[in-house]
């Protein structure tokens, strides 16, 4: 198999634009494992069930976050207002599998402030990442 172009690392740190929390097509949903909703449940000071029932809707049978608005409901004056309890999918961003085409990942940087910034992340970092990102999908 090729290595991937990736394979000497990617610079990225995150600037706290909150960028990727605006919903743009194919990224609009926030999706959420039970580890998550009892993490951001905790966070909030609320039962798992009270923040499923407040927070959450559920597609295709699995759960995301209600957002009804272009901007993400956790996020305010630009930040994230729960960002130590935030969803795994927000921890992995950029690194989804979706995106590591260098086309793909071309598209990110076009929006997200933080590629290109910061120490480079090596490539066994990214592939951990991946795992993550890819077990978190399963657990939906
Ligand atoms: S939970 Fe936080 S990091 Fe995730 S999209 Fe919402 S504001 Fe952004």
């Amino acid at each position: 198999m090729s290595k991937p172009w990736w394979e000497q690392g990617i610079r990225f740190a995150c600037q706290g634009s909150g960028k990727c929390c605006v919903s743009r097509g194919d990224y609009g949903y926030v999706y959420l494992t039970l580890p998550d909703r009892r993490r951001l449940a905790a966070a909030l000071g609320i039962p798992t069930r009270e923040f499923t029932r407040q927070y959450c809707a559920k597609t295709e049978g699995c759960f995301h976050l209600d957002n009804r608005e272009v901007e993400c409901m956790f996020r305010e004056h630009g930040r994230c207002s729960v960002y130590e309890a935030r969803p795994t999918q927000c921890r992995t961003w950029p690194f989804w599998p979706e995106n590591m085409k260098a086309k793909a990942w071309t598209a990110v940087a076009e929006y997200c402030p933080g590629v290109g910034k910061g120490h480079t992340v090596p490539a066994e970092t990214i592939v951990e990442i991946l795992r993550e990102q890819r077990r978190s999908t399963e657990q939906l």
